[in-house]
Parts: structure tokens; C-alpha cells; sequence
């Protein structure tokens, strides 16, 4: 009983905490959140610009594989799941190459922001679902602080396995055992991925450094 008491009060404690700091944050930051919004106007401002039906492509450095690469990806995912493609055209309708260190969802500016553009059309198509899973649930009122960072990740993970196993299914030139075995190697290699927990802060750090490095590498070349 005691420790049930404890516990609630500490819920309490930390709910309090939450909404305390998201109010000072409102209150001291509200410059930087209209700089925030003001650097993305610029990012896709001085980027280049392509339409896909309803969906807006921006490329900082007009990379022509990125474009041909997304709108292939969405095509896919039209083909294969067109709720999925409809949900993600009204969460996640911007998909910005725009270089910021790690490919993820911005809410900010409702975009998925893409560093690295996926060579695997199949794959580009299952993160653009993994990226409107996280724009379903934060639009849920599901934040991702420190403590769910993982459950959200699952969630967004499992969305995006079970739209590639959809794909594989719907292939008609592939024989069943060929499929398991597809599904499988799947299966395994988002197991792999996961152990990498790039959602931890220490890691956010270091992708976003190695895709800095990266980047002045190339500028400097
Ligand atoms: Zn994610």
C-alpha cells in the first residue's frame, strides 16, 4: 500500500515537473521557436523543390537521386498499402533532404528530414511509414521524452516491418519459400538494428557529429 502511495506521488512529481518545464520553455524559448520555424522557410526557401501527388520533395543540394529515389518510394508504398500512403501523405507531407545529421521526423515542420538517401526503394518506402507512425503518435498527445523514446521506436519499427512483410507477400514472382526466407532476413535485421538504440541522446549526439564530419568532408573535397 505504502509503496503504491510512493509511487503515485512520484507520478505526480513528474507530471508536475513536465508541465512545469514545458511552460518556462514556452515562456523563456519563444524566440527560438519562431527562429526554429523561420529556419525551416529558409532551409526549403534555398532548397530545390518537387511535387508528388500532394507530397512536397525539398533537396538542399538538388540531388536528383533523392528525388527520383522518394518518389519512387512513394509509389511503392501507394502500391503496396494505400492507407498507409494516405496516412503519411496527411502527417508527413514534406520529405526534405536537407542534410541535418540522421534521417527522422521533425514535427515542427510536419517533414521527414533525410540525411542519408536509401539506396532500396522498398526500405525508403518502410521509413516513410516508420516517420508517419511517429507523427501519428505524437499528434496523439504521445510525446517522446527521454523515458518512452524505445517504445515509441518499437512501435514505429513494427509499423514499418509489417508494411515491408505486406510488400514481400503481394509478390506474385517469388515462391513461398523464397518469401519466408525474405521475411526472415527482415525480421532479423531490424532485430540487429534495435540493438543499436540510436534514440539514446549519446547516440543522437554522435550520428549527428559523424553526418557533420561527413558533410564538411564533402564541402572541403
Ligand atoms: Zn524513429
Amino acid at each position: 500500500m505504502r509503496s503504491k502511495d510512493k509511487e503515485k506521488k512520484s507520478n505526480r512529481r513528474l507530471l508536475i515537473k513536465r508541465i512545469a518545464l514545458a511552460v518556462i520553455s514556452r515562456i523563456l524559448f519563444w524566440p527560438f521557436f519562431l527562429i526554429n520555424r523561420s529556419y525551416h522557410v529558409i532551409l526549403f526557401g534555398i532548397s530545390s523543390r518537387r511535387t508528388c501527388n500532394g507530397f512536397t520533395l525539398y533537396s538542399i543540394e538538388n540531388n536528383q537521386i533523392f528525388f527520383a529515389n522518394a518518389i519512387a518510394a512513394l509509389n511503392k508504398l501507394k502500391e503496396i498499402d494505400l492507407r498507409k500512403y494516405e496516412r503519411a501523405r496527411y502527417l508527413v507531407p514534406i520529405i526534405a533532404h536537407v542534410r541535418q545529421g540522421g534521417n527522422f521526423y521533425k514535427q515542427s515542420a510536419k517533414a521527414f528530414y533525410v540525411d542519408e538517401v536509401p539506396d532500396d526503394i522498398l526500405y525508403f518506402a518502410s521509413e516513410i511509414v516508420h516517420e508517419a507512425t511517429h507523427a501519428y503518435l505524437l499528434r496523439k498527445g504521445f510525446r517522446y521524452y527521454k523515458e518512452v523514446r524505445e517504445r515509441h521506436e518499437r512501435i514505429c519499427v513494427k509499423e514499418q516491418l509489417s508494411f515491408i512483410i505486406k510488400s514481400i507477400k503481394a509478390q506474385s514472382n517469388v515462391t513461398e519459400l523464397q518469401k519466408q526466407i525474405y521475411m526472415q532476413q527482415w525480421k532479423e535485421w531490424f532485430q540487429e538494428h534495435l540493438t543499436s538504440e540510436w534514440w539514446h541522446n549519446k547516440n543522437i549526439r554522435r550520428s549527428r557529429f559523424l553526418a557533420i564530419k561527413k558533410l564538411l568532408k564533402e564541402l572541403f573535397s
